[in-house]
């Protein structure tokens, strides 16, 4: 079956669909547009499609090898109906079928808005008043624009999109012009987290028009992420974070490619995703990523850009590969431990915040891509948005540090620190005794867990005002999984043995 095809039969979606059967897909998305009987308030008995068809076949052909590269997808297709129909009949139908259903989604949605905005078809209108008119036109569609076809006539075989993308209000500094475009067009970023910090460093990257953007995240949508993640909407819960984001982004700028990379930075492939940009903007919620980052972009020579988040605070660090520079482990020699600080989960946040850092980290990747080395010294730089203050530290290269000389990634094995449960009463049944350590407060708010065993909040335990009784075998479990982890590895580093922690926390076992 052909990419993309013109029929003037009536189209066959069984047959189609039949086309794209593939034994590897575990997900098959379809979608039809059909021929309805208004359209802006006036009735409509009929339509006519026509096309441009040999650029209309080369653009379509084109959409449909982007969406199958973009999203990772194993085959898709989409036929458009020209001719005379009438209400009812399927005017165009789109299919994808892929390994999992997030990617068949999304590259289905992404192949008909861009079959919609760059392949040159349009339609007359046939209205029930005996009237007909030519619409669903871009530049009919302007506003001010008079629907006839005389005024279409002029244009209709345009293939480009209305606008091309203008970059002349940054092009106007004198520190970027055309040079400076060039060297964004062809520079390439990762962005590691699409999280409150990765969200406004990726609409920015990609507004500048970057010749590449990756992007970086394991995780899903969550409904609690959106108040400060608004690159994505309430019908993205669920789907994978990196697949959303590129969808959307290229619908800001389809000049930039986009390698939607949904999976978690390891020690395994952290060095070959580093390798392969100019630059790594660091935007995970985590020490022990950005520490790994840290490592990798030192053995790489890459400048990165870090930064943190917690409650109303920010901070900010460039990193350079430069003999002189300080690398994260130059100033903080041991990852700080994660979990025994609140992270957005447990902490909270207010979206302005991330965004706020974000928006920094951006403007930093711009600076360093255009070679505007402005700052001659290494800083750390803290922001307290509550007050809204701003300290500048002078940050030095360690030479103890050996940075340099970053040994081949060393992550604490977690492994036997976590085990993974269906649900609590599994849990039970292994023979552990399960701990919740969650707040008073967040037992009140959050899911009931009337059936755990035991009670002690973290920040007792902390203070030492209570312990768990020694020689037992306990599962440490808390809302997500974080501080839960942190405290087993501080218990067995005091000799507890039988100590592990509930992986994802809760929110994992009553999904
Ligand atoms: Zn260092």
């Amino acid at each position: 079956m052909q990419p993309f095809s013109f029929s003037q039969q009536p189209l066959e979606p069984e047959r189609y669909r039949a086309a794209l059967s593939d034994a590897a897909a575990g997900g098959y998305a379809s979608f039809e547009g059909w021929v309805r009987d208004h359209s802006d308030g006036r009735r409509v008995q009929r339509l006519e499609y026509e096309a441009f068809e040999s650029l209309a076949i080369k653009e379509g052909t084109r959409i449909v090898a982007q969406a199958i590269e973009r999203f990772g997808i194993r085959r898709a297709a989409c036929v458009h109906r020209v001719g005379d129909l009438a209400i009812g009949e399927l005017a165009v139908w789109v299919g994808v079928s892929s390994a999992h259903r997030a990617e068949a989604f999304a590259a289905c949605r992404y192949i008909i808005d861009e079959v919609k905005h760059r392949v040159p078809i349009w339609k007359k209108e046939h209205y029930v008043d005996g009237d007909s008119g030519w619409v669903n036109c871009e530049r009919c569609a302007q506003p001010g624009h008079e629907h006839d076809a005389g005024a279409h006539a002029d244009h209709r075989h345009d293939a480009t999109p209305a606008f091309a993308h203008d970059y002349s209000r940054q092009m106007a500094l004198p520190q970027v012009g055309s040079a400076g475009q060039a060297r964004l067009r062809n520079a390439s970023v990762l962005v590691i987290g699409a999280g409150g910090l990765g969200v406004p460093v990726l609409q920015y990257l990609a507004a500048a028009g970057l010749g590449r953007l990756g992007i970086v995240d394991g995780d899903r949508v969550e409904a609690s992420n959106l108040h400060r993640q608004p690159l994505f909407g309430i019908e993205d819960v669920g789907q994978p974070k990196a697949v959303v984001a590129a969808a959307r982004l290229a619908r800001l700028n389809r000049d930039v490619r986009y390698d939607s990379l949904a999976e978690r930075v390891s020690a395994g492939n952290v060095d070959a995703l580093v390798a392969d940009y100019d630059l790594v903007v660091e935007c995970s919620d985590n020490f022990a990523t950005k520490f790994l980052v840290n490592d990798a972009v030192v053995r790489a020579r890459r400048p990165a850009i870090f930064a943190s988040v917690y409650q109303y605070e920010g901070q900010l660090q460039v990193y350079r590969p430069r003999e002189d520079w300080p690398c994260l482990r130059c100033l903080w020699p041991e990852a700080p431990q994660d979990g025994l600080v609140g992270n957005c989960a447990e902490a909270g946040v207010l979206g302005p915040v991330p965004a706020a850092l974000g928006a920094l980290q951006a403007m930093e990747a711009l600076k360093l891509l255009l070679g505007m080395q402005l700052e001659a010294l290494s800083s750390v730089h803290v922001f307290d948005l509550l007050n809204l203050q701003w300290r500048t530290l002078h940050a030095r290269r360690n030479v103890s540090c050996n940075h340099d000389r970053v040994a081949a990634a060393q992550q604490p094995d977690l492994a036997d620190l976590e085990l993974a449960f269906a649900d609590l009463d599994a849990a039970r049944a292994s023979g552990l005794t399960l701990v919740d350590i969650r707040e008073p407060w967040e037992r009140m708010t959050d899911a009931p867990d009337e059936s755990i065993e035991m009670h002690v909040p973290l920040s007792s335990l902390l203070e030492g005002r209570s312990a768990l009784p020694p020689g037992g075998r306990y599962l440490i479990i808390c809302a997500h999984g974080v501080r839960s982890l942190a405290l087993a590895e501080r218990l067995r580093g005091i000799g507890y043995r039988e100590v592990y922690s509930l992986r994802g926390g809760l929110a994992a076992v009553t999904a």
